[in-house]
């Protein structure tokens, strides 16, 4: 989107903030996940991620990671902060002051995580099944500074995970492992695949607010189609062979699942129908629909 979108346009700061904080959770889940390879865990152990569990149509969790051992289970709350954090449960915030000095306010993360863990419990129920479980909130960042310790959850820098976990090794096994493939195979099984709208409908965008054109894979800027080479862009002064597939990609990521010749026309600019013709044949696309009403999808 924000290669797409002017950085004129007034939502512009918001979306690229939005993506700054995406990148932020993602980069701390794949931190823990390379910290959770540090750890031998006992044989049966199950660990699941990204789960969206519906315990009913307005009780949606969704699971960073669960970790099922045979002497607990691990319900893990990622989070990837710089700064300082500061809970606020009475008014329901999480507050984040960063190095700058700037305040970001969240919804309660304590509050998150008993929604998440209270909604697994009542989902296994719903299964007939049932585990005990720990919910987590894991700092990716070991510099996060929490300056007021919690008394309401667990609260762990990324680092500590591994003592933590393995510290309950030697305890009574409390899971069987008939139970733990039960509960990953229903989880597997029910698992809801997190979709939310396109990006164009989510931020009320139309496409006919976006660049148009083949943008280069560099600078994002419009290119010019050289015949018989590639589309180049002036200002990187240099030729981008996968800058049209990549253009076209860009409609099925950000605007809608099919897609018209006279929609392809006017999203990359191009001179005519029949030129659209072309690009549209070149893609790997399939066709639905008559000749008059031919609509393509992704393969
Ligand atoms: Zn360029």
């Amino acid at each position: 989107m924000l290669a797409r979108l002017p950085s004129s346009h007034p939502r512009y700061l918001a979306i690229s903030k939005r993506a700054h904080q995406l990148k932020a959770g993602y980069d701390g889940e794949r931190y823990v996940d390379k910290i959770l390879n540090e750890i031998a865990f006992p044989q049966g152990t199950s660990i699941l991620k990204d789960i969206t569990l519906e315990i009913n149509p307005d009780y949606i969790i969704q699971i960073d990671t669960l970790i099922i051992t045979p002497y607990n289970s691990y319900l893990l709350e990622i989070k990837n902060y710089s700064g300082s954090i500061q809970f606020n449960q009475t008014v329901g915030k999480t507050i984040k002051t960063s190095p700058n000095g700037q305040m970001d306010k969240y919804d309660c993360i304590i509050h998150q995580l008993d929604r998440a863990k209270t909604g697994l419990k009542e989902w296994l129920n719903q299964h007939n099944m049932d585990m005990p479980i720990e919910a987590l909130i894991v700092m990716a960042n070991s510099n996060t500074d929490i300056p007021i310790p919690l008394e309401t959850a667990i609260v762990k820098y990324a680092k500590q995970i591994p003592l933590y976990i393995r510290s309950h090794f030697k305890k009574e096994k409390t899971i069987t492992s008939t139970s733990i493939n039960k509960i990953t195979k229903t989880i597997q099984l029910h698992r809801k695949k997190w979709w939310t709208d396109f990006p164009c409908k989510q931020y009320n965008i139309s496409p006919n607010e976006l660049k148009r054109g083949v943008l280069c894979n560099t600078c994002n800027e419009p290119t010019t189609r050289i015949p018989g080479h590639s589309w180049f862009c002036y200002l990187c002064k240099k030729n981008n062979k996968s800058a049209l597939n990549k253009s076209v990609d860009d409609w099925f990521l950000l605007v809608s699942p099919t897609l018209t010749n006279r929609q392809l026309r006017l999203f990359l600019g191009l001179r005519s129908s029949s030129a659209t013709s072309v690009v549209l044949r070149s893609q790997n696309l399939k066709r639905h629909g008559a000749t008059r009403n031919i609509t393509y999808t992704k393969k």
